[in-house]
């Protein structure tokens, strides 16, 4: 095409140096590289509070947590039965029963007799004399004797004193986010306080001129705000306290007025949108300007470059606008980083090897994560890997991880599973 006489004369850009370079990706920070940075960069930042047992679930132990009491605390028997102390072997025993039973939180306050039986019901204090239970179900009682046919082990339907955790052990470690199953036991060895760490305050805010708040009127080029209440419900959800700063514009000094006043109220913030490098990338412009900006070009698929940097000695950040990339780095690589931060140590989410539900051919150079799900045991992934497709994010129940290597996967081929829960969603 020539150019027509009133139009500027301009060139389209020439071709680059590196038009032969690898594919984009392949000079860029592997993703384990990240992560090792990140996770050897922060720490700790939240302080320390004591809350009772009943308070704590989800908060970060800030402590060892060590058993003040044995679990089970005394001998007790495991079933409803009769309990002796006899050697008993093959064939048929008849016993006498002692008056009396002991039952769970009432002890039995005599002594059972050599040769003799006392009833018991399950969780009772094994009486000086028992050592041996049988189950009511193998028994006759008759005229106060209880008959019954050996062998029987010694020790048979008992519990030891301390056998699942003796007082003095180390019962859960700092660090540990407590679930109810924690709970359990921390109040099973006697702990009914615990020292926990201060609850990490994370903002978010969303950038974009385009942006309206879910429920207003939208006009044309407008769209609703997708990140913020993704974000903020993740934060929930992964045990942090979420602060919401709401929608910012592409504009620098809006921007600025907003990380001013966040970085004295949180401990994080994470933004959405404008962190490339393009005119409206306030974000990344700001925070080079205050010299504290790290691009992170990670070789990451779906994502842009991750910025990061300090805003008055609080961590910004720089999350990716498209809001699956925003999803897929808060997971990956904001997690992380905020569970270190809050006192949880770092933590990588749990996969599974599964069998591939797909096809897919994949270059060297860069980390995928497609969102996918499990169904008859196979992985399925979501049909568009294109990075503004909300509803992808909403119908998978996790990621499929491909490593940073060329990989041709067939259907049958084990792929790595990440779901939803693994990143504590
Ligand atoms: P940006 O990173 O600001 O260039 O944004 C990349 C793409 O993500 C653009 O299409 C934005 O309109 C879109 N985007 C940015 N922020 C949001 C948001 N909070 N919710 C939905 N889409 C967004
Ligand atoms: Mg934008």
């Amino acid at each position: 095409m020539t150019s027509s006489q009133n139009k500027p004369d301009i060139a389209p850009p020439p071709l680059q140096n590196d038009c032969f370079a690898l594919p984009a990706g392949v000079n860029w920070t592997p993703v384990d590289d990240a992560l090792a940075l990140l996770r050897d960069r922060l720490r700790p930042v939240t302080g320390v509070e004591t809350l009772p047992l009943m308070q704590a679930s989800g908060r970060i132990l800030a402590e060892d947590m060590i058993a003040q009491r044995s679990n089970p605390p005394q001998r007790n028997t495991a079933v409803d039965g009769y309990g002796f102390a006899v050697e008993i072997t093959d064939g048929t025993y008849v016993l006498p029963l002692i008056e009396g039973r002991a039952a769970a939180g009432i002890p039995f306050d005599g002594q059972v007799t050599e040769g003799s039986a006392l009833r018991v019901l399950t969780g009772a204090a094994l009486p000086d004399g028992v050592d041996t239970v049988i189950l009511e179900e193998d028994v006759t009682v008759q005229d106060g004797h209880i008959a019954f046919r050996g062998p029987l082990k010694r020790g048979a339907n008992t519990r030891r004193a301390g056998e699942d955790v003796a007082a003095g052990e180390l019962a859960l470690s700092a660090g540990r986010s407590l679930n109810p199953a924690d709970l359990a036991l921390l109040s099973a060895v006697g702990v009914s306080e615990v020292p926990v760490r201060q609850q990490l305050r994370v903002a978010v805010l969303s950038t974009g001129d385009e942006l309206v708040e879910p429920g207003a009127a939208a006009g044309p080029g407008q769209i609703y705000d997708a990140n913020r209440p993704m974000l903020l419900s993740l934060i929930e959800r992964m045990g942090f306290v979420p602060v919401d700063l709401g929608r910012v514009s592409d504009s620098r000094e809006a921007l600025r007025t907003c990380l001013d006043e966040a970085a004295q109220n949180v401990d994080v913030i994470l933004s959405s949108g404008g962190a490339s490098a393009g005119d409206e990338d306030h974000v990344s412009a700001l925070l080079r300007d205050a010299g504290a900006m790290q691009e992170w070009r990670i070789a990451l698929k779906p994502g842009r470059p991750l910025a990061l940097g300090m805003w008055n000695e609080t961590p910004v950040f720089g999350l990716p606008g498209n809001p699956v990339a925003a999803m897929v780095c808060s997971l990956i690589f904001a997690r992380p980083a905020l569970c270190l931060m809050a006192g949880a140590g770092w933590s990588e989410p749990q996969g599974f090897e599964l069998p591939a539900g797909f096809e897919k051919r994949k270059k060297p150079g860069r980390r995928e994560y497609q969102r996918a799900r499990v169904r008859d045991g196979h992985v399925e992934v979501f049909h568009s890997e294109g990075s503004g497709r909300i509803s992808g994010l909403s119908w998978a129940e996790g990621l499929v991880e491909i490593e940073d290597g060329e990989r041709h996967i067939k259907p049958g081929d084990p792929v790595r599973f990440i779901p939803y829960g693994s990143f504590g969603l």
